[in-house]
């Protein structure tokens, strides 16, 4: 640090340095000199090694007002600003705008006056389509945990930036969710240093807690002792039990993408909701989601994190869902790699780029097997949409309806662009779509980070100001009071969360529409052991949902009951394959997780014949030394 203050210009007017979280703080009373001059930060930076930001001194903040008045004057009125939120413990003011080109430096909107005329560091992010409660609620918390959260930062940066303690390398992998299973994604990464947990899901279809939740038990871990939380993205079976670890002490860091957490609160708030309403079991309430929010460091893809001594952290883009993330790890001075994959598509979509393979150096490959049984082999995207077509146009033809039980992240807005792209061509029979549950929440996230969808997407997004997932043929049902309109005679697709039938407005709609024949339900993605969709996909006649007063209600499945394959978020057989032999530098051992027992040991088996690579596929509550 002295380094630092020693060797830089005058004009900067820094005043202190201090640590905040895994970052360097430079603290300024000059910010429109370092904007200007950015190569000074820049130097300190490949001197260092390390990640460092500027903060505007807080003497030189203007309170609130003002610097929003302040601001309102400079941001032009094409640049169609919605909010600005006010983050206290960074100095940081986001610009919610609905065209961000307009307050780019070549349309002469200049961020280092704007620093100068308010004392803060300021932002600009893609303004949603409607507002999003979860975003707003992500700001809300930071602010309302402002004090705390400076506090947090400059402890997290002391224990991340601590001299070690030992010399020597090792680093084992405990199994505690996840393996030879799909659901309760974790696992805990151990060195001489160092504890860092890997997603902290929930197992939607488990029927008591030994099998719902990680087993930190057995890896004799308790919250308190863990150095980081890092969560590849929003499913609820990779972070549906991360607030639980809150409510029992957990209190460091939580590193996820930007997009990653307004989509983690809002499926957990919702998950605690469902909770509530069917009386089930809740492991955790609102306070504990706000927790989690005020623990959050956002980390875009590809940059590099100290987050222990011994650790540092690179998410890449995983293809899966938006801000999804594999998870990179360097352990030690270059002693060992860890590439854990979360889910991942190793293949374009229309909404994501094909998952990252080219990592600097990786060791041991941790990958999913969701699809990795031999015959897991999905159709060409063309075909996987005349499918879906196909399916949906037969029962539209007749004055059915179609159920698509979907979930609100990923899935969703991907049907949602290929009903309308049909529909308009006149491929797929034209009809009222109705949506329900968080589903337009969520693609509001969608276009407010806009960065983290495809090529196109982002293009037309921000370039164009074109919102890709609007129709005139979709109408939301904001409340179960409007769904009159959705239940009237006549043919309509219907698209409610959650997709595998566990609770959400969904099971309104399947009591309604599953004792028809005429009708069809669709699923587009996984059914898990264990969850009612899956029955239902399995061909069972009747279910049983539980109303609100906790009674039983039977209904008869009579409707016609399709999957279409393909329209996964997750590689099949043949992408895992293919991405395995493309990571390079080669490798030294492979583990198999999240999938089905067989399905494991099978791509496991596979691996391992066609690669020449040690490939293992764990159960839960396994210790493995990879180095
Ligand atoms: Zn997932």
């Amino acid at each position: 640090m002295s380094a630092i203050l020693n060797n830089i210009p005058a004009e900067a007017g820094i005043t202190r340095i201090e640590y905040e979280g895994p970052r360097i703080a430079l603290y300024t009373r000059n910010p429109a000199f370092l904007h200007k001059n950015s190569y000074v930060v820049s130097e300190i930076v490949n001197s260092l090694k390390k990640r460092v930001v500027t903060r505007t001194e807080k003497a030189i903040r203007k309170p609130e007002n003002e610097a929003r008045q302040a601001l309102e004057k400079l941001v032009p009125p094409e640049a169609g600003a919605t909010s600005y939120f006010f983050d206290d413990a960074l100095g940081e003011i986001t610009i919610e705008a609905a065209t961000p080109k307009a307050l780019s430096q070549e349309a002469g909107f200049d961020l280092g006056t704007a620093m100068e005329q308010t004392g803060w560091k300021v932002k600009v992010r893609k303004a949603p389509h409607i507002p999003s409660t979860a975003i707003q609620n992500v700001y809300y918390a930071w602010k309302a945990g402002s004090e705390t959260r400076e506090r947090f930062y400059r402890d997290l940066g002391e224990s991340i930036f601590r001299p070690r303690l030992t010399s020597t390398e090792h680093v084992t992998i405990k199994t505690l969710g996840a393996f030879q299973e799909v659901g309760r994604s974790c696992l805990l990464v151990e060195t001489s240093e160092s504890k860092v947990l890997l997603d902290c899901g929930i197992h939607p279809g488990a029927r008591n807690a030994w099998d719902a939740y990680p087993r930190l038990d057995w890896a004799d871990v308790s919250p308190a002792d863990l150095d980081a939380i890092v969560i590849s993205h929003a499913h609820l079976d990779h972070m549906g039990f991360l607030p639980a670890m809150f409510k029992y002490g957990y209190d460091g860091p939580v590193y996820c993408t930007e997009p990653t957490l307004p989509l983690m609160t809002l499926l957990q708030s919702d998950f605690v909701k469902i909770a509530q309403i069917e009386g089930g079991r809740l492991i955790y309430d609102q306070k504990d989601i706000r927790d989690t929010v005020q623990h959050a460091i956002t980390l875009p893809y590809s940059t590099v994190t100290d987050i222990s001594p011994d650790i540092k952290l690179v998410f890449n883009n995983a293809g899966h869902i938006l801000g999804s993330a594999t998870i990179h790890l360097h352990i030690g001075e270059g002693a060992h790699n860890i590439v854990y994959t979360g889910d991942y598509k190793y293949g374009r979509t229309q909404l994501f780029d094909s998952a990252t393979w080219n990592y600097p150096r990786v060791e041991t490959l941790i990958t999913e097997s969701t699809y990795g049984a031999k015959e897991d082999i999905m159709p060409v995207r063309e075909e996987v949409e005349m499918n879906f077509v196909n399916a949906i146009n037969e029962i539209l033809r007749t004055g059915g309806k179609v159920l698509i039980p979907i979930p609100a992240v990923g899935r969703a807005q991907e049907i949602l662009l290929v009903l309308d792209q049909y529909m308009r061509n006149k491929v797929l029979v034209e009809a009222p779509v109705f949506m329900e549950g968080m589903i337009s929440e969520a693609t509001a996230i969608h276009v407010s980070y806009a960065d983290y969808l495809s090529r196109e997407l982002r293009a037309k997004i921000l370039e164009e100001g074109v919102n890709p997932f609007a129709s005139e043929y979709f109408t939301e049902v904001e409340h179960p009071s409007n769904r009159e309109e959705a239940f009237r005679e006549g043919p309509a697709i219907i698209l409610a969360t959650s997709g595998m039938l566990e609770g959400g407005p969904v099971l309104d709609y399947f009591e309604n529409i599953a004792p028809m024949e005429k009708n069809k339900i669709l699923f587009v993605s996984y059914q898990v052991q264990g969850t009612l969709g899956r029955r239902v996909l399995d061909g069972s006649s009747q279910a049983s949902l539980m109303d609100e007063s906790g009674k039983i209600k039977i209904v008869d499945v009579n409707c016609a009951v399709q999957k279409i394959e393909g329209f996964s978020g997750h590689s099949d057989y043949n992408q895992i394959i293919r991405f395995v032999g493309k990571v390079r530098p080669k490798l030294q051992q492979v583990l198999v997780n999240h999938g089905e027992k067989r399905k494991t040991e099978n791509l496991a088996y596979a691996i391992q014949r066609i690669y020449r690579v040690p490939a293992i596929h764990p159960a839960v509550q396994e210790a493995i030394r990879v180095y």
